[in-house]
């Protein structure tokens, strides 16, 4: 048995929507519902998955804007981010309104993850790392059997999540980046936020934000 993945851009961002799901029970988990919930629904039902949970890395409104309605109609709870982005779900309405998407309400996940955490879907767990910087509360999902990575906006493909909002940091994204991410393996498969899939490896090689010697 193992963790499959889909990735499913959506919102007028792109933003690299995932299903993971458990093949020996086929339930799945939604990370980051941002938007398009046709796209999503279509993708659970042409695998014939059922929906357990939604994940979330972080509270901005392309990777949380249709968490709370999806969560809804199949009657399952949130779990993540950390709770020191309850400030962005908090504020889901007014960035809803900014960006232009449907009424969006204000969202308080049925969990909170900590660094350390677990969450489970279907028969498979995933660890949870918390990468504060581009959020303060923004956290990973990471699978050591599946070599799979889920980063939100953390680390891009040879790019590093925006710190100009209000609580980023950037001295603490690249720690977290070095400290948490670049001692997993290379072979590790990152599905980014936005744009192409990545690996570790490749970051490590030839990211020029986390160019320096010390995080090889
Ligand atoms: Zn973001």
């Amino acid at each position: 048995m193992s963790l499959k993945f889909h990735v499913i851009p959506v919102t007028p961002f792109a933003q690299n929507c995932s299903i993971l799901w458990c093949d020996q029970t086929q339930r799945a988990a939604v990370v980051d519902a941002g938007g398009d919930l046709e796209l999503i629904e279509n993708a659970l039902a042409t695998r014939n998955l059922t929906l357990e949970k939604l994940l979330l890395t972080h509270g901005h409104i392309d990777h949380a804007g249709a968490a709370a309605e999806l969560a809804a109609s199949h009657a399952v709870p949130i779990e993540g981010p950390q709770r020191e982005d309850a400030f962005w779900l908090d504020q889901l309405p007014q960035q809803g309104t900014m960006f232009g998407f449907r009424q969006v309400p204000a969202l308080t996940p049925d969990r909170w993850l900590e660094q350390g955490d677990s969450v489970t879907v279907g028969e498979q767990t995933l660890q949870v790392l918390h990468c504060p910087g581009h959020t303060p509360g923004h956290v990973v999902f990471y699978s050591e059997p599946a070599a799979l990575l889920i980063a939100g906006d953390v680390l891009f493909q040879g790019s590093i999540g925006r710190t100009d909002f209000p609580m980023g940091n950037h001295a603490q994204l690249l720690n977290a980046i070095h400290d948490k991410l670049f001692t997993l393996p290379n072979a590790t498969t990152v599905v980014t936020g936005h744009g192409p899939l990545t690996t570790l490896g490749d970051e490590k090689r030839s990211n020029p934000f986390l160019a320096d010697a010390r995080y090889r």
